[in-house]
């Protein structure tokens, strides 16, 4: 079997969709309030899924199919108590499917490059001390 051309032969990897993180790209996640929210539960506060407004809402709605428009399930997150520690749980698990925290997959793949540089720099910092 042939390979794909650019790709030495390997099957395409999903997460090589993933952007490199320029300065304005990194500006524009800073300045996402969604990003904002997750920053300050970076550690999201024990039992926050029992406060979910999601689970008032069929759970289809929040994972369709990519094809489909997550619109609706974002809008239910805008009015959720608990979406930064939703988001934050999200980017702390890495790539998963639906609708966390308000944000698709895609923005979270996005969101993810300054998160775990973040996090690299709070650790860095947290072993200097
Ligand atoms: S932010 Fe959205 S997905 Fe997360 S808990 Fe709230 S309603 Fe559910």
């Amino acid at each position: 079997m042939r390979g794909v051309p650019g790709q030495g032969g390997r099957k395409p990897n999903p997460m090589s969709r993933t952007r490199t993180l320029t300065p304005e790209l990194a500006r524009q996640i800073q300045n996402d309030p969604r990003y904002g929210e997750a920053l300050s539960h970076r550690v999201p506060e024990p039992g926050w899924r029992a406060r979910a407004r999601c689970l008032e809402h069929d759970p289809e709605l929040f994972f369709s199919a990519a094809a489909e428009d997550p619109g609706p399930a974002m809008a239910i997150c805008g009015d959720c108590a608990v979406r930064g520690a939703c988001l934050a749980a999200a980017l702390n698990i890495g790539d998963c499917d639906g609708v966390w925290g308000g944000t698709a997959p895609a923005q979270r793949r996005t969101m993810r490059l300054l998160w775990v540089r973040t996090r690299t720099d709070v650790a860095d910092v947290a072993a200097s001390a």
